[in-house]
Formats: structure tokens, sequence, C-alpha cells
């Protein structure tokens, strides 16, 4: 049986003409960061792992002035992932799995937090992070952590109810995580699409990698969601996360 909790890992806000770029600059919007536990009988994955601990504090110096410039970190004490799973009573070393969607620094900020982790990347993201002229803060992913390339689909736990899907386009390697507990069913999209409205309008934000792999992307995610029992959880939905139980409540 599976269980799967929605983790508080505070907020971003920022101009929302970053995430809808046809719209003009100086309307503020708020963007929840997300995390989620999925406990299976043969061990705890987390999805993504949020904005780094440390970032609150100083956040020109642990995202860079660029980042820090742009997005503004609303976070209360407590809404972040490692604090998120002590209120079920678990430390990052129960944790089996860590997946990233992708490496920007509100997916994958807390990594170092779980060294004994086995870290599953799209190999194309990992190459991505990896090339000399790196995309990514290496403060965020680049730690001494066991990081397994996925190729493509993934079936986590070897009994499709656990499944990674590829999600190309917001970056080189994105991807998403498709849970299918019986009957009800859940595909959390990450950045792959931020929210209703862009999926809906078939929105791409200005930073997309490669913009047609993300409208095939989001096309495939918008037939997952017409499918019988397929809820698909956005990356940074404000309305539908506050309407989401989140933890120590289960959202499955
Ligand atoms: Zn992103
Ligand atoms: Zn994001």
């Amino acid at each position: 049986m599976l269980r799967v909790y929605a983790l508080s890992c505070g907020s971003l806000e920022f101009d929302r003409s970053l995430f809808f770029p046809a719209e003009a600059p100086g309307t503020p919007f708020v963007a929840p960061v997300s995390s989620y536990l999925v406990v299976h009988p043969k061990g705890k994955l987390v999805f993504d792992t949020g904005i780094s601990c440390e970032a609150p504090a100083d956040p020109a110096g642990r995202l860079g002035k660029r980042v820090a410039s742009l997005f503004a970190i609303r976070s209360g004490a407590g809404e972040d992932v490692v604090s998120q799973l002590a209120t079920l009573g678990l430390r990052p070393d129960d944790i089996r799995y860590v997946a990233n969607s992708h490496f920007h620094y509100d997916h994958c900020g807390c990594n170092a937090s779980f060294p004994r982790a086995q870290f599953l990347v799209q190999r194309a993201e990992l190459a991505i992070a990896r090339a000399e002229r790196s995309r990514y803060n290496a403060k965020d992913w680049d730690h001494p952590l066991e990081y397994r390339e996925v190729d493509g689909e993934h079936d986590v736990f070897g009994d499709g109810s656990v499944l990674l899907l590829p999600t190309p386009g917001h970056t080189a390697g994105h991807q998403s995580l498709w849970i299918r507990a019986g009957e009800r069913q859940f595909v959390l999209a990450a950045d792959a699409c931020y929210t209703r409205e862009h999926l809906e309008r078939t929105v791409l934000p200005s930073n997309a990698y490669d913009a047609a792999q993300m409208t095939l992307s989001l096309t495939m995610l918008r037939g997952l969601r017409e499918r019988k029992g397929v809820e698909l959880l956005y990356g940074h939905d404000a309305a539908q996360w506050d309407a989401l139980p989140h933890a120590p409540q289960p959202l499955l």
C-alpha cells in the first residue's frame, strides 16, 4: 500500500511576467515550493528537495545575485523538506531514494541533506549539470551523493506503482512522477507545468530550455489528465496547493 504526503517548502514571490511572458511586468505572483514523500513497502522516496535551508538568511550568497534579485523567499519556520519529514517522525537517513525533477534551485536545494539516499535523475539533466559551463548552481546539487542516471521512463519499485516520467523541455532532462495507487493516480508535474493556467492556455515560461519539447510534454500531461482518475499536481499553483492536505496529513 502506498502513502503520499505533500511537504510544504515555503513560497517564492516574483513578478508574474516571469511565469507569463506575454503579460506586462508589475504584478506580483506568489508560488508555493513543494516536495513530496512517497512511502512504499520497499522504501521511501522524496520527490524534489525544495530551496536550500541556508538561502533565507543569505539569498544572494546562496542563490546568486541574479536569482536573489528576481525571487524573494517567503518561507516560515519549518517550511523545508527536513523539518517536514520530522513532522512525520522521519530523518533524511530514512529516505532510500530522492528523485529530482530537475536542477533548478527550488527543486534540489536540500539535496546535500540526504547523503545516504540514491538520487534518481535523468541522464540529460545530469549531462547539462556536469557540462563545463553548467546552467546550474553547484551548491544545490554538486555534492558527494550517489547520482544514478535514469534514461527515460523508470519504474522505481518494480511494481508499476511509482514511475519516473520524462517531461523534457523546461530543462533538458526534466522528469515528473506518476503515482499509481489503483483508482487514485497522481502525476507530480513539477515545472513541466507551473499552474493549471499554463496547461489550459499552453503558456510557456520565457526560460524554457526547448519550447517545442516543452509543448509536447504539456500535451502529454494534458492527455494524462483527461484519463479517468489521473490528477495532475502542478509545480507552483497556489490555489491547487492550498486545497491539498499537507503533511502530517496524508495526500493519499
Ligand atoms: Zn524549474
Ligand atoms: Zn520550480
